[in-house]
């Protein structure tokens, strides 16, 4: 029976999977610590990929616009964020910098890391997730500039493969006038290079 790749298993083909899966292993599934395995799983799966339920757009759609002129750089820094990689479905962890430049309106900062999230909870590799979150907020806020920064450990690299512990991949997207003007880039940089007071006293 040839079924549609678009169309969505039950939540019980779902399970059997995982019961297909736990066999590969080379386990029993019927065995009493693994019979609620299947669930928990596919709730985890939940969790992780319910980015593919969000419109990244729409979380950024609610802008304020009396910021009295403010028109320089705004960062959020050192957002966490878990994806998972899209060849071999294990974790990526990392943090994230989002920065723009505000051309008339500004969003709540909550809505950067909120943009970060509906892209990382789906399965993804790092270049595309850091590209869709900065081309959004380019699309949607229009600001001068945007400059997102992704560091991130691999599960693929560090568990399996190759077993690289430690490394971590480093990945960028400037638009607009962090692009264009290194002055503005240099900037960024220097905020980025300053201790994080979140960590220390916030
Ligand atoms: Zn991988």
């Amino acid at each position: 029976m040839s079924q549609s790749p678009l169309l969505r298993p039950s939540r019980e083909e779902a399970e059997d999977a995982i019961r297909t899966l736990l066999r590969w292993a080379g386990e029993d599934p019927s065995r009493e610590g693994l019979l609620d395995t299947p669930g928990r799983v596919v709730r985890s799966y939940e969790e992780f990929f319910e980015g593919y339920g969000e419109d990244p757009s729409a979380i950024l759609s609610r802008t304020f616009s009396e910021v009295d002129d403010y028109d320089e750089i705004v960062l959020l820094r050192d957002i966490r964020f878990e994806s998972h990689c899209e060849h071999h479905m294990v974790p990526i962890i990392g943090v994230a910098h989002v920065a723009y430049l505000p051309s008339k309106r500004v969003v709540g900062i909550s809505k950067l890391a909120r943009v970060v999230d509906a892209f990382s909870r789906r399965l993804q590799i790092q270049e595309r997730l850091t590209a869709q979150i900065a081309n959004t907020i380019n699309d949607v806020l229009q600001p001068h500039g945007v400059a997102v920064i992704l560091e991130a450990g691999h599960q693929c690299m560090t568990t399996r493969g190759v077993h690289r512990p430690g490394v971590s991949m480093v990945t960028s997207r400037m638009l607009g006038i962090f692009r264009t003007n290194s002055d503005t880039r240099r900037e960024l940089m220097s905020m980025l290079n300053r201790p994080s007071v979140a960590t220390a006293h916030l």
